[in-house]
């Protein structure tokens, strides 16, 4: 899922200065399961904001609501009433939500009340990490499903750096190093032996550094 975190009210109140009828939109889908954009955290940032607004004498006007998904055209129509009243929309979508949301209502200003941080998972209660970087041309069949691009800093496509200490990352100590992980998964599955081939430089066109990516499937086009 896609993982994000709340920007602080402080930070949101700069943001929002300038407006006194807002909308805090929240988003039903992956910012709801990572705690940052669902309906409760609409509830909660709004409260946080009214308490900001009469403390600073900003009058804003709060208004509060959740659709299913910020990303999709079909659930944004849901929202369209409460949006078109609002002097500006804060999304509690994530950036694919907030741009979806400014894209269909072109005069709105629409801020993003999140930062948008990566793919992951939850790992523990409370505490989720990075899985995949959406390197656009996917290796996890090399690497016993554990990826390099991701979880290792230095992206070593090739067995480690040489700088772990014990089982942890050089870079970030308080992680596994990833080809400690690669190395015991692939021993699990009895595949070592992908270890003795050469894994050639990666090819970053199919990521970011190849500019916005687009999938364009002709059998679903009409
Ligand atoms: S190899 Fe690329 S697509 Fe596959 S998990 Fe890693 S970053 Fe994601
Ligand atoms: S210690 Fe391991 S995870 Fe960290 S940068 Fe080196 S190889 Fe990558």
């Amino acid at each position: 899922m896609i993982v994000a975190e709340r920007k602080t009210i402080p930070e949101l109140v700069d943001i929002l200065r300038p407006h006194k009828n807002i909308l805090v939109l929240g988003c039903g889908t992956c910012v709801t399961v990572c705690l940052a954009g669902g309906e409760r955290e609409v509830s909660i940032i709004s409260s946080a904001l009214r308490i900001a607004s009469r403390t600073q004498g900003l009058g804003f006007r709060i208004s509060e609501l959740t659709i299913e998904r910020q990303c999709d055209d079909i659930f944004i129509e849901q929202a369209a009433d409460a949006i078109e009243q609002a002097d500006a929309v804060l999304s509690l979508g994530c950036g694919a939500g907030v741009q979806a949301i400014a894209e269909r209502f072109p005069k709105k200003p629409v801020y993003a009340g999140l930062d948008t941080k990566f793919l992951g998972v939850l790992e523990e209660r409370g505490v989720w990490t990075e899985k995949c970087a959406q390197c656009g041309s996917c290796v996890l069949h090399k690497y016993g499903g554990i990826c390099p691009v991701t979880r290792c800093a230095k992206h070593m496509l090739n067995g480690p750096c040489g700088g772990s200490r014990e089982d942890r990352c050089e870079v970030r100590p308080d992680r596994p190093c990833a080809w400690q992980l690669i190395y015991q998964r692939l021993k699990n599955i009895g595949q070592l032996d992908r270890l003795n081939q050469i894994e050639p430089p990666k090819q970053w066109s199919a990521s970011l550094s190849g500019g916005p990516r687009v999938i364009i499937r002709e059998d679903h086009r009409i």
